[in-house]
């Protein structure tokens, strides 16, 4: 079916290229925007030198998202997309030496924990029902869905709205991630580990709300995934698909202002001073700057109101070209702090970076070589820091930092001779993720999900504000990392698409 006029998407992030296919793929007429000459937002690629770098996103989960996005379109994801299934899906360095693997298979992971510390397989168990009824829940009232709080669920819900909230109240609202994860894992170190799902959100584990957890779950079940071209090969992949429903993409294209009339989206603004007329618009620019950099005005001023807005974390991310790789490392591995107490006080309360971080090592040569010269490697460090705080001057910061980074494999993880490895190098400061991806104060992860209860949700998919916008990225429900965003993408067409075809029904 095709519809009248036009709708637009502005920022070509994966939130905005699924909402693009979705669309084209329900007959809209859409044309994408986005003020960077590449498509795909944070998920960019560097290549130099013989190494192929993932700039941004690299740990693909629950692909189901895009296996969705392409079958109601018509087309199987394996014939745009190469995935493979990582198993250990990472392994895990500590101060003291030791290491451990999380595995995808709960026995396998079972037997591990129970080897290190006898009795320990059994809180294991619990931890992971507690995790899968947590994803059972979330599946159930809050994915795929344009909702904006708890209640929202909980209205939005068929059936007995008190039978709703007492199933609700088994995803532990009102508990944090590092409270659940610590009553059932005794172990530190693995407890250390299971954190470390809220580093997908870029939040702090005992800030969380402990539904966070159901990642456990999802992972376990839905796995941990590498698309052959790396995650670069997901933005191509929507690019195409959506190109062959006729979506326009204009890059280089910068949005100055979405214009509204009457309470109603009409267009957009360019910054060279054109205007679209537009019947309907997906912003997958961050929703706190769509709301006080585009729309503005009352719409802004109810959307500030509604709740507080704290920017996820940042971070500093190293490309390493390495003319040797390491063989010890798994694809994704993660290089823990000394004290992770010590570690989220610094990064998500003082705002300051961490002394003694942990660092996230990923070796894609593991999987696909043809990423380095032969032998090589294209490493990717990333280590989370503080959203930019006014006296964080990167480019002063930076050089210190590094050597924290390096000082830190070469104590921890077996890399030693790392720094006489390396061949080539480029780096990612909070101040560039803040200028190449328009973000919040340079978070890489939309809004923090802090707070027990209010953490648990992001702002609706429909704007409740102006009437034809619709949200879309990391700072919309469901949230930040590849598979949420996509979803979040999916979530905002289809409202959209109902809605209109509602007010077409209505006419
Ligand atoms: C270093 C790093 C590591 C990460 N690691 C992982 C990981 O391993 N796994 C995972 O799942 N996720 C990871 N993430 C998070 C993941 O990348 C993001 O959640 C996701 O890609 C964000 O998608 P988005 O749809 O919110 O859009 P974004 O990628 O934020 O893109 C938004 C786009 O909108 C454009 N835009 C904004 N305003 C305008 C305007 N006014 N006019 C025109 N264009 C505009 C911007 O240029 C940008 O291209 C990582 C992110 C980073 C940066």
């Amino acid at each position: 079916m095709t519809h009248d006029g036009q709708v637009g998407v502005v920022g070509a992030g994966l939130g905005g290229l699924a909402a693009a296919c979705v669309l084209g793929a329900r007959g809209y007429r859409t044309v994408v925007f986005d003020k960077n000459e590449w498509l795909g937002g944070k998920a960019a690629v560097l290549e130099a030198e013989g190494f192929r770098f993932d700039m941004g996103p690299t740990i693909l989960t629950k692909p189901k998202v895009l296996e969705r996005i392409f079958r109601e379109a018509g087309r199987e994801l394996s014939d745009y997309l190469d995935l493979r299934r990582l198993d250990p899906q990472w392994r895990c360095f500590y101060e003291d030496g030791s290491s451990l693997d999380l595995r995808e298979d709960k026995s396998a992971m079972r037997a591990v924990l129970e080897a290190r510390r006898p009795g320990a397989g059994a809180g294991y168990d619990r931890f992971m029902d507690i995790a899968e009824r947590m994803h059972e829940i979330t599946e159930r009232y809050f994915f795929w869905k344009p909702i904006g709080g708890v209640w929202d669920a909980i209205l939005g819900a068929e059936g007995n709205k008190m039978a709703t909230l007492a199933e609700l109240m088994d995803v532990r609202l009102g508990r944090s991630t590092a409270a659940l994860i610590r009553q059932h894992i005794p172990d530190e170190q693995a407890a250390q580990m299971f954190d470390h799902y809220c580093q997908y959100v870029g939040s702090a584990p005992d800030l969380s709300p402990a539904v966070l957890c159901s990642i456990a779950s999802i992972q376990a079940h839905e796995g941990v995934w590498y698309p052959i071209g790396g995650t670069g090969a997901v933005p191509a992949a929507l690019r195409k698909l959506a190109g062959e429903f006729g979506v326009e993409f204009r890059p280089a294209t910068d949005v100055r202002r979405i214009a509204v009339d009457g309470g109603r989206v009409t267009g957009i603004e360019l910054n060279d001073g054109e205007r679209v007329p537009l019947e309907a618009v997906v912003s997958n620019c961050d929703a706190v700057r769509t709301h006080t950099e585009l729309v503005g005005g009352e719409a802004e001023q109810r959307f500030m109101r509604r709740r507080r807005f704290e920017p996820a974390c940042s971070g500093v991310v190293l490309y390493l070209g390495l003319k040797e790789k390491y063989e010890h490392l798994q694809h994704h591995n993660f290089v823990f702090s000394r004290d992770p107490h010590e570690e989220f006080e610094a990064i998500y309360r003082k705002g300051e970076p961490a002394a003694d971080p942990t660092v996230y090592v990923c070796c894609p040569s593991e999987t696909e070589p043809e990423v380095a010269p032969t032998g090589g490697e294209a490493l990717y460090l990333l280590v989370h820091t503080p959203y930019m705080r006014p006296h964080h001057d990167w480019k002063k910061m930076l050089p210190d930092y590094r050597q924290v980074i390096l000082d830190k494999l070469k104590r921890c993880a077996g890399m030693a001779d790392l720094e006489e490895r390396i061949v080539f190098e480029q780096s990612l400061t909070p101040q560039d993720i803040h200028d190449r991806y328009r973000v919040l104060d340079g978070a890489i992860y939309g809004t923090a999900s802090h707070g027990t209860w209010a953490g648990a949700t992001k702002p609706s998919n429909r704007s409740p504000d102006v009437e034809g916008l619709y949200l879309a990225g990391g700072a919309a429900n469901p949230g930040p990392g590849m598979p949420m965003v996509m979803m979040s993408g999916w979530i905002a067409a289809d409202t959209l698409d109902r809605d209109r075809s509602k007010a077409a029904r209505a006419a």
